[in-house]
């Protein structure tokens, strides 16, 4: 029996599924991380004190003082019955890599004991060699170290097999250029945090620390685990290449109001009680629109931990689904002609003082405060809506952006109606000759247009890549399976920069003899002028935005290849220069790893294709095709004539057709990968596979195959259908 009517068969017969018990959250939330209050218990005075400076001030930790932490966390995780750790980083590959070893060790005379060494805390030096480095650790060393990030906390991975401790780390190589996602990312938060304070002291002399914050929607599919076995094309690339659309999809729009089924529910409830005991504070499940998605999202926090919170959530998810004999779908466009899925980032600033920075104030003055920080990031997505394009760019989140469904590969910022207004109300009276009554009138005036209740009269534009929701931006078109960090890298770092530039832009104004607050005004009106066109209030979907984006110029970078070109322009290595984010080098051999990326899973999807066609589709087409060409021929022999053979010939020759241009198309898309493979320039390399390999064959390969699938006998095919992948539970 094929792998697709087995796994048929034993959903059929698969036990009802009991949900866990409910337990309460603050019961167990938290319960597997070395927070500040179980340091606080396991460190001494001056442990802890020295843990705290580096956590809230970057201070650095002596070597007996880490000894002293290293003693503590491993005297917690043994009350907990933990045997191993591991340095827990992020590599460029997208997910996240461990190498365990024990506490168990022997002294000298043979003695076993357990330890855990200040050292071992602090620094680790795993394998490199097999992560990609786009040529840097061949450049500089052929090292590459992991380096413990104190600001976020240790926890405990339990697996149900075993237990370890996992230190969050960053991955550099020898000579310090980074390696992973989140050292770039710890360097954008400080830019932001020196910039973002420079800004506020206009406002508030108290402000001494600014932190960006980060909320993130995950967006996911659901399938059986023995429909999913039953794909390769799931198996090796998470997403389905062939597949006919079903009769029905999401047009009745049934799954998103529905209830959440019993089998997935089971499923979540085991998931969030691993997430809550991990301190990962999640707080919203429901159905997605499409058969079989599901999202979830978190309280937001502090961008770093929030970052390290989903990429674990994502381990999680894929580790929990197959205890109950499912498999978590991460990837952005599962299935071709349904919804796909992303992660949206909300991202807003706080001050150590309490006060979201892009929250409508309640005074005058800290509206101001608000509108300055609104404004700033506003010019920042314009003067770098490329590198926020490059930042999302990836294979897989091709298949989703500028498709008509789900954010365009423009970038634009919807604001809503209020701040829309109050911007032109800026631009109108804010003039040369401003003095100190116009500018309280104004403050007062704008205090006005921005009611309380901002949060419920935005937000009606979901068609935005970057939206303003009330009281944060939501950044739409982060892809599903990304690591967050890549895009709030970016993020901080241009808010960082556009502020630094409109501290000078005031500090040279007041130099002028302009007051403070007018010479605020300036420049927040020079900014709103200079950046206007990136706004966009209107259907992000539709073909009249991307005229309308084309004659405003702005970009619209449709594949991955060309995205990210952005990332290494003159301006670009300027900008993360600058802000001490990525060195030339660094910033160049990033650009290289993401090509190379992009090439090879374009190269997986295209070898795969290939394969399927050949040893799946072909055979059971032609077996079709054979038992058409007996019938005809024995129609003829028992003398009944043309009429009664000509619908079957009909449908034998389209059959023939599409079986021969299955051929065709395979035969012709290898010779294309071949010539792709031998183009040495990593970038030529990357356009050919999208060009010439994924645009000219992908779809239409794709078409014949799915014309096949529709006639074949049903019995003669053994990929399980979509109508079986995301229905059937
Ligand atoms: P929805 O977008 O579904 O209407 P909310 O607006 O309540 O829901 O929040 C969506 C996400 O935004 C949540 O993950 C929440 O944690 C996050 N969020 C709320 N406030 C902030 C903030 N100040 N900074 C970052 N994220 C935030
Ligand atoms: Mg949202």
């Amino acid at each position: 029996m094929s792998l697709r009517f087995n796994a048929l068969n034993n959903l059929l017969n698969s036990q009802t599924v009991q949900p866990g018990n409910s337990t309460k959250i603050t019961a167990i939330f938290a319960e597997n991380v070395f927070t500040h209050q179980v340091a606080r218990q396991f460190l001494s005075d001056e442990a802890f004190k020295s843990l705290l400076g580096s956590i809230r001030a970057g201070q650095k930790i002596d070597r007996s003082m880490a000894a002293q932490i290293a003693n503590g966390i491993r005297a917690w995780a043994d009350t907990k019955g933990v045997t191993h750790f591991t340095h827990w980083f992020q590599p460029l590959t997208g997910t996240t890599a461990e190498k365990h070893d024990s506490f168990f060790t022997l002294k000298s005379d043979g003695t076993p004991i357990e330890q855990f060494e200040g050292d071992a805390l602090i620094q680790q030096e795993p394998d490199a060699s097999s992560f990609p480095s786009g040529g840097l650790r061949a450049t500089f060393e052929a090292r590459g170290y992991t380096a413990w990030d104190p600001s976020s906390p240790a926890f405990i991975m339990d697996t149900g097999y075993g237990k370890t401790l996992c230190i969050p780390t960053i991955f550099v190589s020898y000579t310090g250029e980074s390696l992973d996602y989140k050292a770039p990312l710890l360097k954008a938060i400080e830019a932001l945090n020196h910039a973002a304070v420079d800004v506020c002291n206009y406002f508030d002399r108290n402000v001494a620390h600014v932190t960006p914050t980060l909320g993130w929607e995950q967006e996911y599919f659901i399938v059986d685990e023995g429909l999913f076995n039953a794909r390769p094309d799931l198996v090796l690339c998470g997403r389905t290449v062939f597949g006919h659309n079903p009769a029905k999809g999401q047009q009745l729009e049934d799954h998103y109001f529905g209830s959440i089924p019993e089998r997935i529910y089971a499923f979540m409830l085991d998931y969030e009680n691993e997430a809550y005991k991990l301190g990962i504070p999640l707080r919203t499940r429901h159905n997605e629109v499409a058969p079989a998605q599901f999202e979830c999202a978190p309280i937001f926090e502090e961008v770093n931990l929030a970052v390290d919170h989903n990429t674990l959530l994502m381990d999680i998810m894929t580790r929990v689904a197959a205890r109950h004999k499912l498999r978590v779908l991460l990837h952005e466009k599962p299935f071709a002609g349904i919804n796909g899925s992303g992660k949206h980032n909300n991202w807003s600033m706080a001050t150590d003082t309490g006060v979201n920075l892009l929250a409508p104030g309640k005074t005058p003055k800290t509206n101001l405060m608000f509108l300055a920080f609104f404004v700033n990031s506003i010019k920042a997505v314009h003067d770098y809506s490329d590198l926020l394009r490059a930042s999302i760019a990836s294979a897989s989140n091709d298949f989703r952006l500028g498709a008509n469904e789900a954010p365009p590969a423009i970038i634009s910022v919807f604001i809503g109606e209020y701040l829309t207004k109050v911007l032109q109300d800026v631009k109108a009276r804010v003039t040369e000759k401003m003095d100190e009554t116009d500018e309280s009138m104004l403050k007062i005036d704008i205090h006005r247009s921005i009611p309380e209740l901002l949060m419920d009269n935005t937000d009606r534009n979901r068609t935005s890549p970057f939206a303003f929701t009330g009281n944060k931006f939501e950044f739409r078109a982060v892809g599903s399976s990304a690591n967050c960090a890549n895009a709030m890298t970016v993020l901080n770092t241009i808010m960082a920069d556009t502020l630094k530039k409109f501290k000078k832009d005031v500090d040279g104004l007041i130099e002028k003899g302009e007051k403070k607050e007018i010479a605020i005004m300036h420049t927040i009106r020079e900014y709103i002028v200079a950046s206007e066109k990136i706004l966009f209030e209107g259907d992000g979907y539709s073909a009249e935005w991307e005229k309308e984006a084309e004659r405003r110029g702005l970009p619209n970078v449709k594949t991955t290849p060309l995205a990210l070109d952005a990332m290494v322009t003159e301006k670009a290595k300027k900008l993360f220069s600058d802000n001490n984010i990525y060195s030339h080098p660094e910033l160049e051999a990033r650009h290289e790893i993401e090509l190379e990326k992009y090439i090879k899973k374009v190269q997986i999807e295209s070898r795969l294709m290939a394969e399927l066609s050949t040893s799946h589709v072909l055979p059971a087409a032609v077996r079709y095709q054979n038992i058409l060409v007996e019938n005809v021929k024995g129609l003829k022999d028992i003398g009944l004539g043309d009429a009664a053979c000509a619908q079957r010939t009909e449908i034998l020759s389209k059959i023939s057709e599409h079986i021969n241009k299955v051929s065709e198309l395979t035969v012709a898309m290898i010779e294309a990968r071949k010539k792709a493979n031998n183009l040495t320039d990593t970038r030529g390399k990357a356009l050919a596979y999208c060009t010439d390999v994924k645009e000219k064959f992908f779809d239409e390969l794709r078409y014949h195959v799915d014309k096949l699938e529709l006639m074949v006998d049903d019995k003669e095919w053994y990929l399980p259908k979509y109508r079986e992948l995301v229905f059937l539970r």
